[in-house]
């Protein structure tokens, strides 16, 4: 299934939404708590995803101008950003989330057709067209929303988007350390073959459970995938 800017907009607008409202519920000491992201609290989780959202404003700002802006200046300003995040007080980090949320969106909705169509370089040092940030952002919005462990699962995530999401990190994976794994979602059109990183043809392993814990586990988070026959499914090493 290929994905439309249009989509990827709406996916931005709905995991924004769900996202906002779940911090905006948080007291200070929820906001204290370990989030399911190993040595994050949830706040560091909440300023690492309004920093992103500021720091995809710079690419929106690098398509409109023209002017190169990288998202962030440098890997250290990025660690730093979220450490100082960590001792921010949540209140205030509910509201710079709101914030820079409202600016990506507004600086979004500024662009005309060709400068969707400008090359903007991305953290990893790609170069993709500026249609590719929301969905760069609803990537973020979406499985950090999960990962703050408020309760939000990957199966409250709308379909269509975990079918995008399990596309594009099945292309992204070099492929599976042992064996290929093939995915087969058991409540969901599709399937998804991982190749063995090694090159070596051969049986793969068939990895299966419902569309929402098939992209829990190529996303290397909490998941029920297992194998066809019923037994844990390969570790996969992290993704990004
Ligand atoms: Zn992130």
């Amino acid at each position: 299934m290929s994905r439309s800017l249009a989509d990827a907009r709406r996916w931005m607008r709905e995991g924004t939404e769900l996202l906002v409202q779940t911090t905006a519920r948080l007291d200070e000491a929820a906001y204290e708590e370990p989030s399911r992201l190993p040595a994050w609290s949830r706040k560091h989780v909440v300023a690492h995803v309004a920093a992103n959202a500021d720091a995809l404003a710079n690419l929106v700002h690098w398509a409109a101008t023209g002017t190169p802006t990288p998202m962030y200046a440098s890997p250290e300003e990025r660690a730093v950003g979220i450490e100082e995040g960590g001792r921010q007080p949540g209140g205030r980090l509910t509201e710079w989330l709101r914030l820079s949320c409202d600016a990506l969106e507004k600086a979004m909705d500024a662009l005309d057709e060709d400068r969707w169509a400008a090359r903007v370089l991305t953290a990893q040092a790609r170069a993709v067209p500026a249609t590719e940030i929301p969905w760069l952002r609803s990537r973020e919005v979406w499985v950090h929303a999960v990962d703050l462990g408020t309760g939000v699962r990957f199966g409250a995530l709308p379909a269509d988007f975990l079918t995008a999401l399990c596309d594009d990190i099945v292309a992204r994976r070099g492929g599976a350390p042992g064996q290929g794994i093939t995915l087969e979602p058991t409540d969901a059109p599709g399937r998804w073959l991982l190749p063995s990183a090694s090159g070596e043809p051969g049986e793969t392993i068939t990895v299966t459970g419902s569309l929402a814990e098939i992209t829990a586990y190529l996303a290397g988070r909490d998941h029920g995938a297992t194998t066809a026959g019923g037994a844990a499914a390969p570790a996969l090493p992290a993704w990004l």
